[in-house]
């Protein structure tokens, strides 16, 4: 009997020390992942800066592996939101994200609305029309045209100031090509390194670009209006420049040209 009793107090002993453990345990695991969670906002239809993988809902891209390399340098998760481009700022201002990568260009009116961070990706704006327009060469040429841009961007801006065209927007950039293949417009004008990706991608096909490439844009990380994650974001950049990553993730998308 009193063997039994011991036994049994050991029993009792092992287990408690057990569950000790494994409560220890949790609490390790809970408090090796970041606190933090950096809601980040992007338009996912915007090869080669974010689009889905091949298969899967899983964005992928230039944008997506850098606001990645910069959350986990600034020790948060990252957690994305796909929305239309002319919902991000709304987005922002509403508290719903904390940033929005999207290659977004800064510009004075959207500075108003938002803070920048500083720029990451030099861009500009291409005009593309089918491959046997033989009318049209640059933007001189479409006055008086049928434009597509996507909507809320600086193609559309550009496009509205071209004298008399008539302007369709888009969600996408990818259904502004298609209403070009369609016949429904004259010409597209959308961001160069998206439409030369787009050709690349099977869309020379039945298109091409005209003309030079048009503003000088750079694309910025943007956050809600004079919020401090910009100067974090910045410094994670910063980082990332210096110690080699933005340059391994910049080769992997665009090889060695800036
Ligand atoms: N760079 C363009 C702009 O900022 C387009 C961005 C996009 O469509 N994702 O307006």
């Amino acid at each position: 009997m009193k063997k039994l009793l011991v036994f049994l107090m050991m029993a009792v002993m092992a287990c408690s020390m057990m569950l000790a453990g494994c409560g220890g345990e949790k609490k390790e695991a809970k408090k090796a992942e970041p606190a933090k969670v950096l809601r980040v906002g992007t338009e996912p239809a915007f090869a080669p800066f974010e689009f889905p993988k091949e298969g899967s809902k899983e964005l992928t891209g230039f944008d997506i592996e850098l606001i990645q390399a910069i959350g986990k340098q600034m020790g948060t998760k990252v957690e994305i939101a796909g929305m239309g481009f002319d919902a991000l700022i709304p987005a922002l201002n509403a508290g719903n994200i904390d940033a929005a990568i999207a290659g977004m260009t800064i510009t004075e009116e959207r500075k108003k609305a938002v803070t920048f961070s500083d720029p990451y990706y030099t861009s500009g704006l291409i005009v593309m029309v089918k491959k046997d327009n033989t009318a049209v060469k640059s933007v001189n040429d479409l006055k008086g045209k049928r434009i597509a841009a996507q909507i809320g961007t600086t193609g559309e801006m550009k496009a509205r100031k071209v004298e008399g065209a008539k302007v369709t927007t888009f969600n996408t950039q990818d259904e502004a090509a298609l209403e070009l293949k369609n016949g429904g417009v004259d010409a597209v004008i959308g961001d160069l390194p998206v439409v030369e990706y787009f050709l690349t991608k099977g869309g020379d096909k039945f298109a091409m670009t005209v003309g030079e490439k048009m503003e000088a844009e750079q694309y910025g990380i943007a956050v809600k209006k004079d919020s401090k994650l910009a100067a974090d974001i910045n410094k994670a950049m910063a980082e990332l420049k210096k110690n080699g990553e933005f340059d391994k993730i910049y080769k992997k998308w665009f090889g060695e040209k800036k």
